[in-house]
C-alpha cells in the first residue's frame, strides 16, 4: 500500500490561492505528496486504501512557528508563576541550567507528542540553552526524536553569549562565545539542513534575543546564514521593557536595531512582534519579513497584544505558534487559534479575524513564515500533511459553519487522523506506535530529577 484515498469529503479547506472549500470531493495521497483532488477518484485507484470521509472536515496539518520544546520540562514551577518576561526568565535559568541531554530529549519528545496529537505537522524549534560542559549537541537529540516520531521540523541552532557580568540577561552557566556559536551552526547546516522540496529537515539559526547576544553575534549570524541559504528566527518586540531595553542601550528601538543588523527580508522570521508600530508593520510586510503570533504566552506573561489584523491588512506574513510550554503551557494549536480570534476581536471589535482567517493562519500562514513552499495547502503536488476531522460529535452539533465548528466551539482534541508526508501517523484519535504511559513516566520523571537540582543546588 503506498497512499490513500480520502472519499467524499464533506468539507475540503483547501487554503489554495483562491481560498477554496469544496464538498463531496476525494483526494489522492501517494507517497508523500498530494496526487489528485476530484470526484470519484476511488475506482481508478484500486491499489490504495480507501478512507471514508463523509461527514469530515480535511484540511493542511497545522504549522507552530515557535516553540522551546525544553520547556515542557518545567511547567507550572511555582515560583516562575505570575512574573513579567524579564523576572521570569532570571528564575527560570537557574532551572534550566541543570538540563542534561536526557531532558532535552523527554521535552522535545513531549512537545512533538502532543503537537502531532492534536494535528500539527510541521514545526519549529528554538533551542537556545547550552549548558557549560555538555558533549551531546542538543539539536542533534531534537532532530532525533523528530525523526522518531516523523514530524516536519526546523530546529533552529539557538544561542546566549552575553551574559549577566557583560551587562546581558543570562547567568554565565548557560552562555557561550560567539566563536563556539558560530562554529557549531555552521556544521549542524552542514549536516542536516535539506534544502530540497518536501524536506524533513531544515535548519535556521536563531540567537535568543536582543538582551541575550551580542550585535556583532547578531551581525554574524545573519552573515553565515545567507552564506549557507539557511532562515533567520528570534525574538523582537515582546515586551515593553525589551523596547526600553534597546533605547537605552543600543538608542534604537528593537525593529530598527535588527534592521541595522541585517535582520530584515523573506529569511527572516520573528517570535511575538507585539509592539511595533505602524511604519513597522509596513517595513516587515513589504520586506516579506515574518511574525510567529503566540496569543497564549502574550497573554500569560502579559507581554501585549499581536496587531494581525494591521499586519493582514499590510499583507504581512504571519503565522500561530504555541511558544515554549513554560509560558503557555501547552503545545496546542487549536487553543491558539482561539485564543488568536478571541483576543484579535477584543482588540479590533468588528474588523476581527473569521474563523477562517484564524484557521489559515495556522496552516498556510505558518508554511509561508517557515519559508516552505511545498506544504501548507492542499493541492496535487503539495506534500501529504493534512488532518482529517470528524464534524459528527456533540461538539459540533448545532454549529452550522464547519469552520466556526473546528476553531470556535470545540474541544481541541478531536484531531482523527494525522497525515505527515504521506504517512499516517494519527488514527482513530490515536498516535500510531508510541506508548504514551511510557512517554508520559519517563518525560515526567527526568523533568522533576531535573528541577529537584536546582532546589539541592539551593540556588
Ligand atoms: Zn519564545
Amino acid at each position: 500500500m503506498s497512499g490513500y484515498v480520502l472519499k467524499n469529503i464533506s468539507c475540503l479547506v483547501t487554503c489554495n490561492d483562491r481560498d477554496e472549500i469544496v464538498s463531496g470531493v476525494d483526494l489522492v495521497i501517494r507517497d508523500r505528496q498530494i496526487e489528485a483532488i476530484g470526484e470519484n477518484l476511488a475506482a481508478a485507484n484500486p491499489e490504495l486504501e480507501v478512507m471514508d470521509c463523509q461527514g469530515c472536515l480535511v484540511g493542511p496539518g497545522l504549522v507552530n512557528t515557535h516553540h522551546h520544546f525544553y520547556q515542557t520540562m518545567f511547567r507550572g514551577i511555582p515560583e516562575a508563576q505570575g512574573l513579567a518576561l524579564f523576572d521570569w526568565l532570571k528564575t527560570l535559568y537557574r532551572y534550566w541550567q541543570h538540563m542534561t541531554p536526557d531532558v532535552v530529549y523527554q521535552g522535545t519528545r513531549t512537545a512533538l507528542i502532543e503537537l502531532i496529537r492534536t494535528g500539527c505537522t510541521m514545526t519549529t524549534d528554538h533551542h537556545y540553552v547550552f549548558p557549560a560542559g555538555q558533549k551531546e549537541n542538543p539539536i542533534e537529540i531534537q532532530i532525533g526524536a523528530a525523526r522518531e516520531l516523523g514530524m516536519r521540523f526546523h530546529p533552529t541552532r539557538g544561542s546566549m553569549s552575553l551574559s549577566e557580568k557583560d551587562g546581558g540577561l543570562p547567568p554565565e552557566s548557560v552562555v557561550q562565545t560567539d566563536h563556539e556559536i558560530l562554529e557549531d551552526s555552521a556544521r549542524l547546516v552542514e549536516a542536516f539542513h535539506d534544502p530540497e522540496p518536501y524536506a524533513m529537515t531544515r535548519i535556521a539559526l536563531a540567537p535568543c534575543s536582543p538582551f541575550s547576544v551580542t550585535l556583532d553575534l547578531m551581525r554574524r549570524t545573519a552573515e553565515l546564514a545567507r552564506e549557507k541559504k539557511v532562515m533567520l528566527h528570534t525574538h523582537v518586540a515582546e515586551t515593553v521593557d525589551e523596547e526600553q531595553y534597546c533605547m537605552d542601550t543600543h538608542g534604537m528601538r528593537p525593529v530598527d536595531l535588527m534592521e541595522s543588523l541585517g535582520w530584515m527580508g523573506q529569511d527572516v522570521w520573528y517570535a511575538h512582534a507585539i509592539h511595533l508600530n505602524d511604519d513597522e508593520v509596513a517595513r516587515m510586510a513589504a520586506s516579506g519579513t515574518g511574525i510567529a503570533h503566540c496569543p497564549s504566552s502574550n497573554m500569560k506573561l502579559g507581554s501585549g497584544i499581536c496587531r494581525v489584523t494591521r499586519i493582514l491588512e499590510q499583507k504581512g506574513k504571519i503565522g500561530l505558534a504555541v511558544d515554549g510550554s513554560a509560558s503557555n503551557d501547552g503545545s496546542n494549536l487549536w487553543q491558539e487559534m482561539k485564543r488568536a480570534y478571541l483576543l484579535n476581536h477584543l482588540f479590533y471589535g468588528q474588523r476581527g479575524l473569521s474563523a477562517y482567517q484564524a484557521f489559515r493562519l495556522a496552516t498556510r500562514g505558518g508554511a509561508e513564515v517557515l519559508g516552505r513552499t511545498d506544504t501548507g495547502y492542499l493541492a496535487p503536488g503539495m506534500a501529504a500533511d493534512l488532518i482529517v476531522i470528524s464534524l459528527e460529535d456533540p461538539a459540533f452539533a448545532g454549529c452550522h459553519d464547519p469552520l466556526t465548528a473546528v476553531v470556535n466551539c470545540g474541544s481541541s482534541d478531536l484531531v482523527d487522523t494525522v497525515f505527515i508526508n504521506g504517512k499516517r501517523v494519527v488514527h482513530n484519535r490515536i498516535l500510531l506506535g508510541v506508548d504514551l504511559r511510557e512517554a508520559y513516566s519517563s518525560a515526567h520523571r527526568a523533568a522533576r530529577d531535573c528541577v529537584a537540582k536546582n532546589t539541592s543546588a539551593g540556588n
